[in-house]
């Protein structure tokens, strides 16, 4: 049972509240007004009445106590969830630019060992080109300098008979200069558009 409230009285007769006077909007009245201004009203039990408005008020309560504060705590809580989720975004920012940095540096290393084995192969080729030159221009083009200016001041006309059939025959063949080739290559443009979609977090 509900505790009894504390008594209080009627302001026009002093009387205790007996009744609920449901004809002038649940007024509570005492004996006396009964039979002075409520004469004839439609009258409630009075305890009937505190009882019922008890339990409305302990509805209240209840909603109160176990739905509407849990629910706006709970409320609170998802809010302070919801604040922490830009510190869980920006730390998988972090960790995929850190990712991403490291494929970057590995990229750099990459093309930094490439660039060092173009250069150890274009050595090689450089070197082997400059033997073949040297060796060219001192078995062949400088000896045959030499007889050349030989016969032109002292060569019989039988040397020179032989040497003009030489060098018309020479000039049917191509020239023995050698192509100088080379490897190399290039890197390719840096899209920022591409890091950029590398960068992008999916939650
Ligand atoms: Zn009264
Ligand atoms: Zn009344």
């Amino acid at each position: 049972m509900a505790a009894q409230s504390p008594v209080s009285r009627c302001s026009r007769h002093e009387g205790m509240f007996a009744f609920v006077c449901e004809t002038c909007d649940d007024k509570l009245i005492c004996m006396t007004c009964v039979t002075d201004d409520h004469n004839g009203h439609r009258l409630g039990d009075l305890n009937k009445f505190e009882e019922k408005h008890k339990r409305d008020i302990q509805q209240c309560v209840d909603k109160l106590s176990e739905t509407d504060i849990p629910n706006v705590e709970e409320a609170i809580r998802k809010c302070d969830t919801k604040y922490g989720m830009y510190q869980k975004r920006i730390d998988a920012i972090k960790l995929q630019g850190k990712e991403l940095k490291g494929s970057i540096d590995d990229v750099i290393d990459f093309m930094v060992t490439k660039c060092a084995e173009v250069e150890n192969i274009n050595t090689s080729i450089s070197e082997g080109n400059k033997t073949a030159l040297i060796e060219h221009l001192n078995t062949d083009l400088k000896p045959k300098l030499g007889r050349y200016q030989d016969i032109l001041t002292s060569g019989t006309v039988e040397d020179i008979t032989d040497i003009a059939r030489e060098i018309r025959s020479a000039s049917n063949v191509s020239s023995t200069s050698r192509s100088l080739k080379t490897v190399d290559f290039t890197p390719e443009k840096i899209s920022t558009d591409r890091l950029a979609a590398s960068l992008e977090v999916f939650w």
